[in-house]
């Protein structure tokens, strides 16, 4: 019988590019035909591009029904107020992962990514937008606080670092890990100081933002698995940051000084004066711009790869009443849940609230010491459980009562 693709006296031939078997390493038989070593090869690589193609898209599906409204309301569930920053936090979100879900190329124009800046005061929810981001897109998210970074070499973590955590968090896949979201705290802190660089020059902040510049911008890192430099014989891995989304944070103190005085100096002569009374002096970080952020000590190159600035607000009384009680996972919330489980109906009077701001206003705690106010009035609740029965009503006298006797002190140092 004659073999596939060979007639009589007629070398096999590979039935994709011809070559006779005379000619290749090796050929496989088929039942109707034969391939050379070489088609083979070509052929594992179109099979691997494939389903590489068919994985991203797998993982990239979950970005198709996206829109800054849809985040926006997401983020409203988790976080009180700052509207402007989520506005603006979802429509660069959106940009973002539509970039990479489409990997447009509308013509010449390829779409760059747009890290975001918030700039606000601690305690206000910076952080918290990021991690929100980060659980809806279902998406590695990674928390570096950009203090604790140095250069290369130096004493301190490496700028690498950062993305040690989004792998651990991404459990190594890399491929998710490349499509996380990153904060980074604290960027104010390794601004240079003072605005003339040539005078004062701050050299290991400019090397710190040199170093997270190239992660900004999008490049290939060697990435230490295990972090830091304890082990030197661990291999890399490599993380393009290239669609990886970085949200940096910063209070940015004085920085409204710098803002001001833009404001003041821009226009000259007549259109001063009435520019000047559109100027809503009560919040003045409204109107930051990058150009202040240069002023205030970074360097250009990295303002130009956080395009996109916004800020939040202080939390007035209002706002942190709100947190104690609205969000999805808000702290009473949480505490009703625990006693719920125990088949006890938590409540809260409603001055008991008022009570629990007022303390984190006078020990300036803001948002963050909601948590161990709320706290110290119900540990001996919670360690007394089996006392209530269905109910237990926290009245302000009780709150007043804990929060004086046991821990006042120990408040005022949160
Ligand atoms: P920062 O602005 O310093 O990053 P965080 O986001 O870490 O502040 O806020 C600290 C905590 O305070 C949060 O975990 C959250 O419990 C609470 N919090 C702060 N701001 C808000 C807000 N706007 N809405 C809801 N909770 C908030």
């Amino acid at each position: 019988m004659a073999k596939p693709n060979q007639h009589k006296n007629q070398e096999l031939k590979c039935s994709f590019c011809g070559r006779p078997e005379s000619e290749v390493k090796f050929m496989i038989r088929g039942l109707y035909g034969a391939i050379c070593d070489e088609c083979l090869i070509q052929a594992h690589e179109i099979y691997e591009r494939e389903t590489k193609k068919e994985e991203k898209k797998a993982h990239l599906d979950r970005f198709k029904d996206l829109k800054p409204k849809k985040i926006k309301a997401f983020l409203d569930q988790y976080v009180i107020g700052q509207d402007e920053a989520k506005k603006v936090l979802s429509v660069s979100v959106y940009n973002h992962y539509k970039r990479l879900y489409s990997n447009v190329m509308a013509g010449d124009v390829e779409i760059e990514k747009s890290n975001v800046l918030l700039v606000g005061p601690t305690g206000t929810g910076k952080t918290l937008l990021a991690r929100t981001i980060a659980k809806m897109l279902d998406v590695p998210f990674a928390i570096a606080d950009a203090t604790t970074l140095t250069e290369a070499g130096y004493v301190g973590e490496d700028v690498e670092s950062i993305l040690t955590r989004l792998l651990q968090s991404a459990n190594y896949n890399v491929k998710l890990a490349e499509m996380g979201v990153v904060f980074i705290d604290e960027i104010d802190k390794i601004a240079r100081k003072g605005e003339n660089p040539s005078i004062t020059r701050d050299v290991s902040g400019e090397g710190v933002q040199q170093a997270l510049l190239k992660l900004l911008e999008g490049t290939v890192v060697n990435v230490p698995p295990q972090g830091g430099r304890k082990h030197p014989e661990q291999q890399f891995i490599q993380v393009n940051t290239s669609n990886i989304l970085f949200v940096c944070g910063g209070a940015f103190d004085g920085i409204e000084k710098i803002i001001a005085k833009r404001l003041n100096t821009q226009v000259v002569g007549y259109n001063r004066v009435k520019a000047a009374e559109q100027v809503d002096r009560e919040n003045i970080m409204q109107y930051i711009s990058p150009h202040d952020l240069r002023a205030f000590g970074l360097i250009p190159e990295l303002v130009g790869r956080i395009p996109i600035v916004t800020h939040l607000d202080p939390l007035d009384r209002e706002a942190l009443k709100q947190i104690l009680t609205k969000p999805k996972n808000a702290m009473i919330k949480q505490y009703q849940k625990l006693f719920e489980i125990d088949g006890i109906k938590l409540e809260f009077e409603d001055q008991v609230l008022d009570y629990i701001v007022d303390k984190a206003i006078e020990y300036k705690v803001g948002a963050r010491g909601l948590r161990s106010i709320v706290e110290t009035i119900m540990t001996d609740a919670m360690f007394e459980i089996d006392k209530y029965k269905d109910k237990l009503l926290i009245t302000l006298d009780y709150a007043k009562d804990k929060i004086e006797r046991n821990n006042a002190k120990r408040l005022k140092f949160i």
